[in-house]
C-alpha cells in the first residue's frame, strides 16, 4: 500500500537518525514522504538565545535539512523556528496547532516521531504534542504512529524499564537504504560527532547492525509502536 508518511522531528538530523533508512525505503516503494522539523537546532549552544546573530547558520542548517531530506527521498521538508532545547518554554497548544495544521495539509496515514522518554526535552515535548495532534477523532487521517530512537538522546535517558525505549517494530533496511541514511548524515556533518560518541557514523551503523541482528537480519531501524488502527 502506498502511504503518505509524515516524519515529525524536533531538530535537524533527528529525522535521519531516527528513520532515515526507513524513509528511503518507503519513498523507493512509492510512498509519499514528508518531513516537519520543529526547532531550529542551533541556539542552545549559546548562553542566551540570540537568533539574530545566527541567521546565516540557521538558514544554512535549514538548507542542510532540505538536502538531507532529499537524499532519503522526501517530497517536502519544512523547518520551523521553535527555540532549540527550550520547547518546554512554549505554550504546548501553539506547538500542537502547528502540527495539526501540517497534518491537515499533508493528510498522512503514518507518523514517525520521537520516543516519549528521550533525555532531550524537545523530543519529549514533540512526542506529547504529536500524540495530542493525532488523537483519534472520527476524521483523523493518521492511523499509524511509530516512535523512533535518536542516538545521544534515547539511550542517554535513565529510568525504570517502563520508561525506556522498547523496540517492537523493526524495518529491514537493505544496504542501499542504509547507505542513503549514512549519506544524509554526512550532509549533516556539523551535527555528527567522532566515535565513540553515540551520534557518530560508526555508532549509527553499529546500531543498525544490532537492530537488524535482533530480528535475524543484516540491518534494521527499530521503532516502538504508538498506535496502529486498521481501518
Ligand atoms: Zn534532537
Amino acid at each position: 500500500m502506498k502511504k503518505t508518511i509524515l516524519t515529525i522531528a524536533a531538530h535537524p538530523d533527528d529525522e535521519i537518525l531516527g528513520c532515515g533508512a526507513t524513509m528511503a525505503r518507503l519513498a523507493a516503494e512509492g510512498c509519499e514522504v514528508h518531513i516537519l522539523i520543529l526547532a531550529e537546532g542551533l541556539t542552545s549552544r549559546q548562553d542566551t538565545r540570540d537568533r539574530k546573530s545566527n541567521l546565516k547558520e540557521l538558514s544554512e542548517l535549514a538548507q542542510t535539512a532540505v538536502l538531507a531530506g532529499k537524499e532519503v527521498g522526501a517530497k517536502t521538508v519544512e523547518v520551523l523556528d521553535f527555540p532549540d532545547n527550550r520547547m518546554d518554554s512554549i505554550d504546548r497548544l501553539d506547538i500542537i496547532k502547528v502540527i495539526e495544521k501540517k497534518i491537515d495539509e499533508i493528510k498522512p496515514r503514518v507518523i514517525f516521531t520521537h520516543n516519549k522518554n528521550d533525555l532531550n526535552i524537545d523530543h519529549r515535548v514533540v512526542c506529547d504534542s504529536v500524540i495530542t495532534a493525532c488523537r483519534p477523532l472520527p476524521d483523523q487521517t493518521v492511523k499509524e504512529i511509530y516512535f523512533f530512537e535518536v542516538p545521544s538522546s534515547t539511550e542517554w535517558q535513565i529510568g525504570s524499564s517502563s520508561d525506556l525505549f522498547l523496540p517492537n517494530y523493526f524495518v529491514a533496511i537493505e544496504d542501499k537504504y542504509l547507505q542513503k541514511k549514512m549519506d544524509a548524515l554526512k550532509i549533516y556533518d556539523s551535527e555528527m560527532r567522532a566515535f565513540p560518541h553515540s551520534r557518530s557514523l560508526e555508532a549509527v551503523k553499529a546500531l543498525a547492525t544490532w537492530r537488524g541482528a535482533s530480528v535475524g537480519h543484516n540491518a534494521a531501524e527499530a521503532f516502538s509502536v504508538g498506535r496502529i488502527f486498521v481501518s
